[in-house]
């Protein structure tokens, strides 16, 4: 058996690299805007990166997957890992039970590896820009935001790690966050705003210069709240159109919209053609467009920036309502939304990997599976195997106590609350009986 898992590992590690040498060629960056490659701009990944390539990946590559795509992507992951346990089970003749331990194991791991992928700080790649430009991200919100799960001073260290010089706060119908930040900060790093719902049922961005008290806008017609807003000197964003198509361009320029989203890292989904007509319509009209990480806490990676020629010691609430030209800079290429991409999806996300990664990082990604399949076939493999339950038991439980600090305080119905927390006790919990299965398992071998 340990001869025939060497050859196959063998062929495995020779088909990645035939894959690499092949099919490398990696994306540049392109400005949404004017659909052309750009050159006086580029990103920097930060220095763990090397270090941790195959998680690094995994994640990057799942937080920028399209919104459409996480239920076919998680379905096929979770197809691929129970029959590769079914399968490792049936080579090696084993017991019906130690089937269904397999694949329990197995299905804790990749779903553990799920929520590292929304919880672990890893910051994603930077752009290092010209002197003369400044990066802005206009939709953001934190833990005072019922669906996010991420306290201010964690969204000032994502949008720094990134490579914003400059954000705005929009928490969900309310301008609470803001005051959360310091004093210091405020008007140099981050700016006041507000996602805030109309009666029409859509939601827009309202961005400010000053603080302002968000309960002033409720319950208002977009119309009216286009009105009080520009009449208090704030402008007015239409955030994800595409997410309720409600109201035209036309109508929602005649209405008196600042500007428009055209990229949303919370919602990648948007119609080529779609986004096309958008982006013509803009230009047209003399319209700012805006990409975002519309951040709400779940992992710290993005691939769009919005820039523009400007002054950071200005107010940059009045240098945007000057309608200024933005650029929107992605770091992203369209992928396939085929079936077969989902039925083939690990390969499929290998595929799209060893495409834009640098060689550097593909060496490191070689080594990683070098020393898995060294320790895989190691004795000393079982404990591995068994303290890493013993690990993620306690690893779970100090994210547990550290959620329960940061939400003790928040007097909001927030989804850590309602998911994150009796999440993470659930896994935290199944970890434990799989330590403990392990543990009976052992003793009950050496009694016999
Ligand atoms: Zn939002």
């Amino acid at each position: 058996m340990k001869y025939k898992s060497v050859n196959f590992f063998l062929i495995l590690l020779f088909l990645m690299i035939v894959t690499y040498i092949i099919f490398n060629n990696p994306i540049n960056l392109y400005d949404l805007v004017n659909q052309k490659e750009i050159s006086n701009f580029s990103i920097v990944w930060p220095k763990i990166r090397i270090l941790i390539e195959p998680i690094y990946s995994f994640i990057f590559y799942a937080l920028t997957l399209n919104r459409n795509f996480y239920k076919p992507v998680i379905i096929s992951w979770i197809l691929w890992t129970v029959s590769i346990a079914i399968l490792y089970s049936l080579l090696n003749k084993q017991a019906l039970l130690k089937w269904l331990h397999n694949i329990f194991y197995s299905l804790m791991l990749l779903f553990t590896l799920f929520s590292f992928v929304a919880l672990v700080p890893i910051p994603g790649p930077r752009l290092e820009k010209p002197k003369n430009y400044v990066a802005i991200d206009i939709h953001s919100h934190t833990l005072v935001s019922h669906d996010n799960v991420a306290p201010d001073y964690i969204s000032l260290k994502a949008h720094i790690w990134q490579g914003y010089d400059v954000f705005f706060n929009t928490e969900h119908n309310h301008s609470d966050g803001f005051a959360n930040f310091p004093n210091k900060l405020k008007y140099k790093i981050v700016y006041p705003g507000m996602q805030m719902q109309t009666k029409d049922k859509i939601s827009v961005l309202m961005l400010s210069s000053k603080e302002f008290n968000g309960n002033d806008y409720k319950n208002l017609s977009l119309e009216e709240l286009i009105r009080k807003a520009h009449s208090n000197g704030m402008i007015v964003i239409m955030p994800h159109w595409w997410k309720w198509h409600i109201k035209t361009f036309s109508e929602l320029k005649n209405l008196g919209i600042d500007g428009f989203e055209i990229y949303n890292c919370g919602y990648r989904n948007f119609n080529i053609n779609e986004r096309d007509q958008l982006i013509k319509f803009c230009i047209k009209n003399n319209l700012p467009m805006f990409g975002v990480t519309d951040w709400h806490g779940w992992g710290y990676m993005s691939d769009v920036w919005t820039v523009f020629e400007g002054d950071l010691s200005v107010n940059i609430e009045e240098q945007l309502a000057k309608k200024i030209k933005t650029n929107v800079i992605l770091y992203r290429q369209e992928q396939s939304d085929s079936t077969l991409r989902f039925v083939f999806e690990p390969f499929c996300a290998f595929y799209y990997y060893v495409k834009n990664v640098q060689l550097k990082y593909f060496v490191s990604f070689i080594i990683w599976i070098l020393v898995i399949f060294y320790v895989v076939f190691n004795k000393f493999f079982k404990y591995i195997k068994k303290y890493l339950s013993l690990f993620m038991t306690l690893l779970y439980s100090f994210t547990i106590v550290y959620f329960y600090i940061i939400v003790k305080n928040i007097s909001t119905n927030n989804i850590v609350i309602k998911s994150v927390i009796p999440m993470l006790i659930t896994f935290c919990l199944l970890w434990f009986v799989l330590w403990r299965l392990d543990d009976t398992n052992k003793s009950q071998k050496h009694k016999t």
